[in-house]
């Protein structure tokens, strides 16, 4: 990968200033880490970054390359970049408001390890066996020539990228590379406990709250753990959707959990599925509604109450599970 690559990228940018880089909506820790971390290395090159995000969680504000952020609200749809990266996006839509940016961009390259990504740009780095995007970042940095030891900053963001995007080295994504690389951040110098646990195990006070409402309507049936939020129940907890992390996740680690489901309230009619798995594969069944993501991870929007889309995942899920 690297060597197809790493001509054609720098020879693409060579007499380019203004870099445009955009991650997913809803942007995690692996969005917020690539899209940072291929900022701050091509401003070593001397260009001018300009980084489309909706917003930066504040829990991954630790992360480096803020400078370069503009929020989405406030971009000018009328940009017509002479490069636009697409990062961690299995496809278009995932850009938000950034997509008429990318639109209108004279080239776009799309980065991306998501499987059911079709390879929606110009020119597309797609490696659905890397654990990240921030894992393919660093493959492509390297293969630019850079040193871990010789940037701490672009170091620390991809370790916090592929730190949240396995888990914490646990999800099945997570490869011998993976864990190759992991070796050559920490040799050049990460944090790797202070990113552990700002990535994984700090939660504010409001989260907790949350955590404990998601709980309280929490169910079980056949195999499949699910639990929803409306807004009011968000807002009561002082949360909103980017107060969500970890949830599903607690869900699914329990015994009886083959597959879990959470579904947030996002409008008056629609709702966010986040969908996990231990072994069987949710991805198709998330991707014939219209979503998006893993064999084992997988989300979706749709029209509904919570209480509507969950029943209505969880009984594609069960009928999947009987069959499977
Ligand atoms: P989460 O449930 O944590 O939001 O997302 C799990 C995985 O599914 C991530 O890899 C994410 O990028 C992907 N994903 C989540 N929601 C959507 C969606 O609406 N469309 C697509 N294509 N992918 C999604
Ligand atoms: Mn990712």
């Amino acid at each position: 990968m690297n060597d197809i690559y790493k001509n054609e990228i720098l020879n693409d940018i060579k007499d380019i200033e203004d870099i445009y880089i955009a991650g997913h909506v809803n942007p995690d820790g692996d969005a917020v880490a690539s899209v940072f971390s291929l900022a701050l290395y091509f401003e070593t090159l001397g260009k001018r970054p300009h980084v489309l995000l909706e917003c930066v969680p504040k829990r991954f504000d630790f992360m480096y390359g803020g400078e370069f952020f503009i929020a989405l609200d406030e971009i000018d749809v009328k940009t017509a970049p002479d490069v636009f990266f697409a990062v961690d996006c299995g496809d278009r839509q995932r850009l938000g408001k950034a997509a008429e940016v990318f639109d209108n961009a004279k080239l776009t390259y799309c980065i991306d390890h998501h499987r059911t990504n079709v390879g929606f740009a110009d020119k597309n780095v797609i490696n659905a066996d890397a654990s990240s995007a921030s894992e393919i970042v660093f493959e492509l940095l390297k293969g630019f020539g850079y040193e871990p030891e010789k940037n701490i900053k672009i170091a620390t963001d991809i370790y916090s990228g592929i730190v949240f995007d396995t888990g914490g080295f646990r999800h099945n994504c997570t490869g011998r590379r993976t864990h190759e690389i992991a070796g050559m951040l920490v040799e050049g110098g990460v944090d790797t406990s202070f990113i552990q646990s700002k990535v994984l195990f700090e939660h504010t006070l409001p989260q907790a709250r949350l955590f404990g409402k998601a709980l309280a309507n929490m169910q079980h049936k056949d195999g499949v753990t699910y639990t929803t939020l409306t807004l009011d129940e968000m807002s009561e907890c002082g949360c909103t959707s980017q107060d969500l992390d970890g949830i599903v996740d607690f869900i699914l680690n329990l015994d009886v959990s083959e597959c879990a489901v959470l579904v947030t309230q996002r409008s008056e009619n629609s709702a966010k599925a986040s969908v996990r798995s231990k072994k069987f594969p949710i991805a198709d069944i998330v991707v014939s509604l219209g979503g998006g993501g893993h064999a084992l991870a997988a989300g979706v929007t749709l029209d509904g109450s919570a209480a509507e889309v969950c029943d209505r995942i969880v009984s594609l899920i069960t009928d999947g599970l009987k069959n499977g």
